[in-house]
């Protein structure tokens, strides 16, 4: 595992591949047949399990993602995020579409309102990669796409609500969406005198690294809000050489850099890939946010972990971390203020 994440991490900048981010997420491999041919896993095995979780839920990575997994092992961490399998068919008692209720809190198309201070805008419904895991996998995209009715709604849903101080980039990835679509929402929420905070919610620095490129940067730079980016890394295989410079370019224009995981089973389970994930993250620049408890998403329980295994990880890690690399154990509920933080000593 150690040895493992050292030869990733030390492709030259150089070796970066020079497409656009465009190129890049248009390249992306998109049928269970191209995985396994690139991965070399053998159809026999893993085609007909990948064909069935696919047509519930498309497969989608990117090429620089793809390039950090090692070819020919099942288990590895990476691969485990993106490969459909049959399991995904079943469905559980306990296991469902919407965990999170997220309909309920549609306050105007694209606008999720739970907490008090901050709200959501779900920018677009796409994803950069499709995580098996994910508990939008359920969710209707295509209704989110934001018409300009939709969006003068938005704009004054936020301004007549003085509590709000800071607007979440969410979605789907919002990063995604192309520079102009997101600097000109940034200057409409800037010119909202009592919002404070423009966030950031993407995984796109780590899947696609050369998205942070020099418009993106331009446009977060040159806003008067304070700008944080929340990451989604869930192992330290993932943060290699092209993801730190992207990260160190981010930083480098103001922004704050925070990271959110999912625990899951097989990919970050263990005390060891956690701490390294937290000791990679700080190298890079990025503290550790939230460790998601696992939310019992139909389609996903092969990645279940129980709550109490999970406080337990959390607990070793307290035992060898400083206290600002150990990620706040967390799930979301219904009808709660925030995050409701799991009792790690009860
Ligand atoms: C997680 C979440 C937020 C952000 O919560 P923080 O605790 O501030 O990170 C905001 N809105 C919704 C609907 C969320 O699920
Ligand atoms: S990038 Fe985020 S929203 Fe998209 S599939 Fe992955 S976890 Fe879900």
């Amino acid at each position: 595992m150690i040895q493992r994440t050292a030869t990733r991490i030390e492709a030259r900048p150089s070796d970066r591949d020079s497409r656009s981010w465009q190129q890049l997420l248009s390249a992306s491999v998109t049928t269970p047949e191209d995985l396994l041919r690139r991965l070399e896993l053998d159809p026999d095995i893993w085609l007909s399990g990948a064909t069935e979780g696919h047509r519930l839920f498309p497969l989608r990575v990117p090429e620089p993602y793809l390039q950090r997994i090692i070819p020919g092992d099942p288990a590895d961490p990476l691969l485990r995020q993106v490969l459909p399998l049959s399991a995904e068919t079943d469905t559980r008692s306990g296991f469902v579409r919407d965990p999170l209720q997220e309909r309920d809190s549609m306050q105007t198309t694209g606008l999720i309102r739970k907490y008090q201070s901050r709200a959501l805008l779900m920018v677009t419904g796409q994803c950069a990669i499709n995580c098996r895991y994910c508990f939008r996998r359920h969710f209707p995209y295509d209704e989110h796409r934001l018409t300009p009715e939709d969006r003068a709604e938005v704009l004054a849903t936020l301004g007549n609500d003085t509590r709000i101080n800071e607007v979440i980039f969410s979605g789907g990835d919002p990063l995604v969406a192309n520079d102009r679509l997101l600097s000109s929402w940034a200057e409409s929420l800037a010119g909202i005198s009592h919002i404070r905070r423009l966030r950031i919610h993407t995984r796109l620095p780590i899947v696609i690294p050369q998205r942070v490129c020099e418009s993106l940067l331009g446009w977060i730079s040159e806003s008067r809000l304070q700008v944080v980016m929340v990451i989604h890394s869930n192992h330290p295989a993932e943060l290699d050489n092209d993801t730190r410079h992207a990260l160190e370019r981010l930083k480098a224009a103001g922004v704050t850099l925070l990271n959110q995981s999912v625990i899951l089973k097989g990919v970050n389970d263990t005390a060891r890939v956690l701490s390294d994930l937290s000791e990679r993250l700080f190298e890079c620049g990025v503290l550790p946010y939230y460790l998601h408890a696992f939310d019992p998403v139909e389609g996903a329980h092969h990645f279940s972990v129980s709550d109490d295994r999970s406080r337990e990880l959390v607990r070793q890690l307290i035992g060898t971390l400083p206290g600002f690399l150990v990620p706040k154990l967390v799930r979301e509920l219904p009808d709660q203020p925030g995050k409701t933080p799991l009792d790690l000593f009860a």
